[in-house]
């Protein structure tokens, strides 16, 4: 368990929000932009998801605060989507009413393809009067490529990443090659987007999104790189370093379980130093 906790902390900055901005100001301090998260999902009952909502008015009003450059992540799940949409669409509003107020955004996790329809239609219902929202599309999604051109066409914000999330077949593409496909296929349809955000740590996907950008005319200003939070944090400066926009996905909280596990599922020495230490 010590291994567990201590690789977590490697991917997790801290327990409570305290913590989580004194890694932003550190972030911050070498240029780096940041979106914070309050790790949780799938809350089951209302008082989780009420004090989920809770802790996203928090950070905002904490980031607002102490002056740090960061914008939140949330998931909809942790505010309930799932067992009470309606709660989470009431408590997303109070969110974004918030982070309009004070200057700030709010982008909205996409979890697995269960979700995605109904993630869609509660942003998409808020969306066109509170431009202070984006959303993520996953490019390992067969139906991404059409969300981007959707996207497009209803000037939103997305955040491009391959997907965390195990999925059957029908719905994404079993193999690396075509997910790294897709995510080429959309990051060019995204130029057209306002302020694309690419997340991913994989150089030849970014190569790919810079060259679709400069064909489209686009400069640094107009769009994001972003990268997880203790991952490639030395390419993160070095992107940094070359005049982009960088953006760290930064999260905190003690649910950590479920997103620790995905970026343990992602990279296979990640679990080999798991499986070490808990053999010393
Ligand atoms: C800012 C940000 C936000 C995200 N938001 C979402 C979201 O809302 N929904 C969602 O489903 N997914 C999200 N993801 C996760 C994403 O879908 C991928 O699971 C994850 O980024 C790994 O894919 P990759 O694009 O980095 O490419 P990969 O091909 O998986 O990795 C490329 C290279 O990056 C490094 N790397 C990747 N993952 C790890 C790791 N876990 N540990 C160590 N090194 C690693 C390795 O060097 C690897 O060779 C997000 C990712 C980022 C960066």
């Amino acid at each position: 368990m010590r291994a567990l906790t201590f690789l977590a902390h490697r991917f997790v900055a801290g327990d409570a929000i305290d913590e989580a901005i004194a890694s932003v100001r550190e972030l911050n301090a070498e240029g780096l932009k940041v979106t914070l998260d309050n790790l949780g999902e799938d809350s089951h009952d209302k008082a989780h998801a009420l004090a989920a909502a809770d802790e996203n008015l928090l950070m905002l009003r904490r980031i607002a605060e102490s002056g740090v450059d960061a914008n939140i992540s949330l998931k909809l799940s942790q505010l309930g989507m799932g067992f009470d949409d309606a709660l989470a669409k009431e408590s997303l509003l109070r969110i974004v009413a918030e982070a309009e107020k004070l200057k700030n955004f709010v982008r909205i996790d996409m979890e697995g393809s269960k979700f995605t329809q109904k993630t869609l239609d509660i942003f998409y219902a808020l969306h066109d009067a509170h431009p202070g929202v984006g959303i993520v599309l996953q490019a390992m999604l067969r139906r991404t490529e059409q969300d981007c051109r959707d996207a497009v066409a209803r000037k939103v914000r997305v955040r491009l990443c391959k997907g965390a999330y195990k999925e059957d077949a029908s719905v994404a593409f079993p193999d690396k090659k075509d997910v790294d496909a897709s995510y080429d296929r959309c990051s060019a349809i995204l130029a057209k987007a306002p302020i694309p955000a690419m997340a991913t740590h994989d150089d030849a996907r970014i190569d790919a999104a810079l060259a679709s950008f400069d064909a489209a005319g686009l400069v640094k200003s107009d769009y994001e790189l972003q990268m997880l939070f203790g991952i490639r944090g030395k390419r993160a400066r070095e992107l940094r370093s070359m005049g982009h926009t960088v953006r760290i996905y930064v999260p905190y909280g003690t649910h950590w379980f479920p997103y620790f596990y995905r970026r343990l599922r992602e990279r296979k020495e990640n679990l080999l130093f798991i499986v070490r230490n808990l053999f010393e």
